[in-house]
């Protein structure tokens, strides 16, 4: 019978590494951190991390030491800077023991793709226009590789569209979306493969740079100023919700779980987000689905309100994780929760 002893939890020290390395260590595993030269402070002074390789470049050297990995019987987390420094496409290459399904990866990070998993599931989306000659309602402009979403604006008319986008004569291309206003609001779950249970682990809002500062001006300073809004994400805040909306929340995850079992083989299992924006009729337009664990969680390193109604004890997104691997373990399951 495999123990839980022989495995190492490992993950790349950025993103929510200190509460998925802090959650492991709380589960009873060994744990390690691949840190990049000279980020290493946090991870020693928090002491999350029973190990910690240093490497210079996260894309290039990890599968150099991935041989050593495989070795020591680590299982990977992936968070969003993994996949981002890796590349959803060079996914397919990792070898080691890898927590969740890297098909569904695919379906995530493409944008057609994702939007006909979430539409299939019934989910609200903002509308898409084709063309600027059929925007009819506000839109907001988002960029192809926009990092942080630099430059998105909002056009409320075909011709303010046309007026606005002489700023960006050499963009790579856009997505023309129907703005919604209204709040946004990110969701994270967890679906365990187990116990086919459904949790609502927390929920955030984002403090992005410079967006959440520009309120702070008079409408006539941001003009003047000639401000163009960002959304480079700096923290996140923790989130209650009206507790009326969460039945609405559990189905909507619920159905995006089901609808992923006709896309990829074990479909999406463990950690995942939805990212809406809460009109004033309640309705929620979800405009990104980020299947593996997001840095919203992070405010809950010693779990949510949510979490204290179901464990009674401290329970992070990062500790949850490492408790279903530990269960995998103890029913002789791992190879399920592997993908
Ligand atoms: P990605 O996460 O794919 O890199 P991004 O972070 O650059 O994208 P988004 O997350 O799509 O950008 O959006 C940035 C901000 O714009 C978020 O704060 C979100 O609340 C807001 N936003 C995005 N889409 C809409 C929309 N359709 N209506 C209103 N606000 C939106």
């Amino acid at each position: 019978m495999a123990n839980q002893k022989d495995y190492i939890i490992a993950t790349l020290g950025s993103h929510t590494a200190l509460q998925i390395l802090k959650g492991a260590r709380d589960e009873g595993f060994k744990t390690l951190c691949i840190c990049r030269k000279g980020e290493e402070a946090p991870y020693k002074s928090y002491g999350v991390a029973d190990e910690i390789i240093t490497v210079d470049d996260f894309a290039k050297d990890f599968f150099r030491i991935e041989a050593d990995l495989i070795k020591k019987n680590a299982i990977i987390i992936p968070h969003g800077s993994f996949v981002s420094y890796i590349g959803a496409k060079k996914m397919n290459d990792v070898k080691m023991m890898h927590y969740g399904e890297k098909a569904i990866l695919e379906w995530e990070s493409d944008r057609i793709k994702e939007r006909q998993w979430l539409l299939a599931a019934g989910l609200k989306m903002p509308k898409i226009f084709k063309t600027p000659e059929e925007i009819d309602r506000p839109v907001i402009v988002k960029f192809h590789g926009a990092g942080g979403g630099f430059g998105y604006f909002i056009a409320n008319n075909t011709k303010e569209f046309h007026e606005r986008i002489k700023a960006y004569p050499n963009n790579n291309g856009y997505v023309l979306q129907e703005y919604i206003v209204g709040v946004p609001i990110y969701t994270h779950y967890f679906y365990s493969l187990l116990t086919d249970e459904l949790e609502i682990m927390s929920f955030d809002k984002r403090y992005e740079s410079n967006a959440d500062s520009i309120g702070r001006i008079a409408a006539k300073d941001q003009i003047d100023v000639g401000l163009q809004t960002s959304y480079t994400i700096t923290g996140n805040m923790p989130l209650v919700i009206r507790e009326s909306l969460l039945p609405q929340l559990f189905e909507m995850g619920r159905r995006v779980v089901e609808e992923s079992r006709k896309l990829t083989k074990k479909g999406l299992y463990g950690p995942f987000c939805l990212e809406a924006i809460l009109d004033p009729k309640l309705n929620f337009y979800t405009f990104e689905i980020s299947a593996r664990i997001v840095a919203g969680t992070n405010p809950y390193t010693n779990g949510s309100p949510y979490t204290w109604l179901k464990y009674n004890e401290p329970m992070s997104t990062g500790r949850r994780l490492a408790r279903e691997i530990k269960q995998a373990i103890e029913q002789g399951r791992l190879e399920e929760v592997l993908g």
